[in-house]
């Protein structure tokens, strides 16, 4: 099972004990996957659609729960998605008046006419925000399996995106958004904002599970960084002796070796043989071994000799 069905599953385990945010769950189901169907004479049918059948019956709980309204439920099938079976919650015209002026997306005075917007409770409440964004997840929502990197997105339309980051700017969530076709796509990215908005959400055996995945991930970066770094060291090496050699090679080229001091034509000729070896050994190869710093200062001398010929 992908990352996202296990947060979603937890996720559809409980509904909200309190009446707010079952309201501002509603709203969040309302903006994100229903569509307002005219019924003639300024009457609308609110009607839900989605391919999650446990979505679908929570839905219809919530509605049954928080506004007495029962749900009819029908299947359909898209033949697009390769025959996948939706769900759909249709709401009575007498009902969708009562959901609709609930959510304050309608006014009661001016029948039909549709007010956009979501339940004021839904801004201020922390537990109706936390409501409000686990819906959006649900609705249409997804995070990327940890393993992989940390990206949590949500699937919306521009006027329903205001909403949704505006939830997002309040809880302190840094957020993205960009266009992904006809649709707005916000999502999050850094890795512990992804981990607070699990919490929001109340995902909290799905945030355990991506912890110990960033300290895996964590602990392997910096095993990572220690072999990269003794990598470049050794590329620091190996670029070392072959420069020297190279810079010998063209003296030896311009002047031969004989002409400079004994020790130094010796390192200089072993040099120019063993590009790729450190000093260390080049100096247990000369005829009178030296250790490290002997073999370094001894190349010191040599290139500074060649350094000073370069520029003459
Ligand atoms: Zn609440």
């Amino acid at each position: 099972m992908s990352f996202s069905s296990t947060v979603k599953e937890e996720l559809l385990r409980a509904l909200p004990e309190k009446g707010c945010c079952m309201l501002s769950e509603i709203s969040a189901y309302t903006q994100s996957i229903a569509s307002l169907r005219l019924a003639g004479g300024g009457r609308v049918k609110v009607v839900y659609e989605t391919e999650n059948s446990a979505l679908a019956k929570r839905i219809f709980l919530l509605l049954k729960k928080r506004l007495e309204i029962t749900a009819s439920l029908s299947f359909t099938r898209y033949a697009r998605l390769g025959g996948r079976r939706g769900c759909i919650l249709t709401v009575n015209e007498q009902d969708s008046r009562h959901l609709l002026v609930s959510l304050r997306m309608l006014r009661e005075e001016e029948s039909g006419s549709v007010f956009k917007g979501v339940p004021r409770a839904a801004m201020t409440r922390r537990c109706c925000r936390a409501a409000f964004v686990r819906a959006a997840f649900l609705g249409a929502g997804s995070v990327q399996d940890p393993e992989h990197g940390y990206h949590l997105e949500f699937v919306t339309s521009q006027s329903k995106a205001e909403i949704l980051t505006g939830i997002l700017e309040k809880s302190n969530l840094s957020w993205g958004m960009t266009d992904r076709r006809g649709s707005k796509l916000v999502y999050i990215r850094k890795g512990d904002d992804v981990v607070s908005c699990l919490a929001l959400m109340g995902a909290h055996q799905a945030l355990m599970e991506m912890e110990n995945v960033r300290i895996l991930r964590a602990s392997r970066n910096q095993a990572n960084r220690a072999t990269n770094c003794d990598q470049a060291n050794l590329n620091k090496q190996l670029s070392a002796g072959a420069r020297q050699a190279a810079a010998i090679t063209a003296y030896s080229l311009r002047h031969s070796l004989g002409g400079l001091p004994k020790d130094l034509q010796e390192i200089g000729r072993l040099r120019m043989l063993n590009p790729d070896v450190s000093l260390e050994e080049l100096g247990k190869m000369l005829s009178e071994p030296v250790g490290k710093s002997g073999a370094n200062h001894k190349m010191r001398k040599l290139m500074q000799i060649i350094d000073a010929d370069e520029k003459a």
